[in-house]
């Protein structure tokens, strides 16, 4: 009990934040232009709450989501006729105190909050990605929504409908009334001045979602803030032990 109430009061801290002056007109603003997310600097929530500062670095997969929900009730009080319209609304963290270089990126980093800066090398085509699958039953026609939140695709398990009570069954996607997003994967590479003498440039993997997407081309200077994964490699469909580094994007700054 105890913890739930800690969650609670972390998001009453939050939805605080976003009553100063400064995020208010950000908010407005971006309802203003419809946008769906707003830049949050991280050096604001340090002055306004340091152990909260923290927190969202340390743990970002518990305290984004908060952080998104207090910006969309902040949405709604400046905007209420954009919010509605609108299913979620983005606080995209920038300007961590620290950045880490490419190759000293290591597992003590996974599922945290990091900063990254590099050059874009590679930028793949902006690929509609399943949020919310909409499934139908084959038997009966009953429709599933089922949220897409991992990299593998979610299908519904069995139908739960009178007709199949439970029964497996199988499913097919209804596309027209599923909900996409877009998504764009990216290669940062090490700055050259960053380079160790004699050593050859390494790059990671950044996913890119939703109103982020194209704001960076190959050769741009970039500084990524974005939550440390790690994607299990696989050879001839056997997963293997060792992973590669992924980092999802949560903010993109161009630099040059
Ligand atoms: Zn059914």
């Amino acid at each position: 009990m105890e913890k739930v109430s800690v969650e609670l009061d972390v998001e009453e801290e939050f939805s605080r934040f976003f009553k100063q002056e400064k995020y208010r007109s950000l908010i407005a603003n971006a309802a203003a232009q419809r946008k769906k997310s707003i830049m949050v600097d991280h050096s604001d929530l340090i002055s306004f709450n340091e152990k909260l500062s923290h927190l969202i670095v340390e743990e970002p997969l518990k305290y984004l989501p908060a952080l998104d929900r207090a910006a969309y009730k902040q949405l709604q009080v400046e905007d209420p006729e954009y919010a509605s319209t609108v299913k979620e609304f983005k606080a995209r963290i920038f300007n961590l105190p620290e950045k880490v270089p490419i190759r000293e990126i290591r597992s003590s980093h996974l599922r945290k909050l990091i900063a990254i800066d590099g050059i874009i090398v590679r930028a793949s085509a902006i690929k509609p990605m399943l949020k919310t699958a909409v499934f139908k039953c084959r038997s009966c026609g009953t429709r599933y929504h089922v949220e897409q939140d991992s990299s593998k695709l979610k299908v519904p398990e069995k139908c739960t409908s009178i007709q199949c009570r439970g029964r497996r069954s199988r499913f097919e996607l209804v596309e027209e009334e599923s909900e996409y997003i877009d998504y764009q994967l990216i290669g940062v590479q090490e700055k050259p001045e960053d380079l160790p003498p004699g050593q050859l440039p390494r790059v990671i993997d950044v996913g890119l979602r939703g109103d982020i997407v194209d704001r960076a081309r190959p050769g741009d200077r970039v500084i990524i803030t974005g939550i440390l994964f790690a994607i299990q490699e696989r050879a001839a469909e056997i997963p293997k032990k060792t992973s590669k580094m992924y980092l999802e994007a949560v903010s993109i700054e161009t630099a040059s």
